[in-house]
């Protein structure tokens, strides 16, 4: 008989292109040695050109995924990703406060090929339901500005940025500089300890994926019992190398690999 692996759950979004969402968070979660579990929020019709459609589940479905984990197979972390619309955030953060374990908060926005993955009235609930109930929020820059309102220019001071963002509750932020000029430098504070991660800078055309990938890797390090800057350190490793090996598929942006 096997040793049971410390249980991660993500409450995130479908990619039929297998990229991103919950098929990226499962292909991390495997790789980090724990076992993977998912609560769809949304479906959606996805490939290397963009989101084609997007379907919500109903309450019912989502609230009932989480319970039937939860209630019996136990969580050690959990990870959220693509939410969808006000009324999916509120419940994810109502079943939140249900369940006893770090919780990686990736507040997705947009997709990199700017289709919409969370409604406008949504990022409201982000704010004051979601983000007081994380461990660690993953935002990107762009994330920081929708979150807090922050221009491109406030936004690259990444000290402020963080601040701004922990402000609205989370115990740890961890904001991405990835998406500015110059070494791809992350900062993680719960305003008290403050660590820099750095990595290789990869210009890379194939990138679908790399949010979901990071937040889920963090989970996984977490439910394994890792304090969050060792977690957030191996987890940028991890995405650095899935990175490097991204590869094409389709005509568009191809995914990072899982597999390098
Ligand atoms: N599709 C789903 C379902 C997602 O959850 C996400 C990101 O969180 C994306 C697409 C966007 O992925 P990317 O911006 O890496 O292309």
């Amino acid at each position: 008989m096997g040793v049971a692996p410390p249980r991660v759950l993500t409450i995130a979004g479908s990619d039929s292109g297998g990229g991103a969402g919950i098929q990226a968070d499962l292909k991390t979660m495997l790789a980090f040695g724990v076992h993977g579990m998912s609560a769809i929020v949304a479906v959606t019709a996805q490939n290397s050109l963009g989101v084609h459609g997007v379907w919500d589940l109903p309450a019912d479905a989502v609230r009932g995924q989480i319970r039937a984990v939860v209630d019996d197979i136990g969580v050690d972390a959990v990870k959220t990703g693509m939410l969808s619309s006000a009324a999916l955030v509120d419940l994810v953060a109502a079943e939140l406060d249900r369940i006893d374990a770090p919780v990686v908060v990736d507040p997705v926005g947009v997709s990199k090929h700017g289709d919409p993955l969370l409604a406008p009235d949504a990022v409201d609930v982000v704010r004051h339901r979601l983000l007081p109930r994380a461990t660690i929020v993953t935002p990107n820059v762009d994330e920081v500005r929708l979150l807090t309102g922050f221009t491109i220019e406030d936004v690259a001071d990444l000290p402020r940025a963080a601040e701004a963002v922990l402000a609205l509750g989370p115990r740890w932020v961890l904001v991405k500089g990835g998406h500015l000029a110059g070494d791809a430098v992350d900062l993680l504070t719960d305003g008290a300890v403050r660590v820099e991660l750095r990595g290789p800078r990869y210009d890379r055309r194939h990138t679908h994926g790399t949010g979901c990938t990071l937040a889920s890797a963090i989970a996984s390090r977490l439910a394994c019992g890792d304090p969050p800057a060792r977690a957030a350190q191996a987890a940028k490793d991890y995405v650095s190398g899935a990175l490097a090996a991204g590869f094409p598929l389709g005509a568009g942006i191809g995914p990072v690999d899982h597999g390098y």
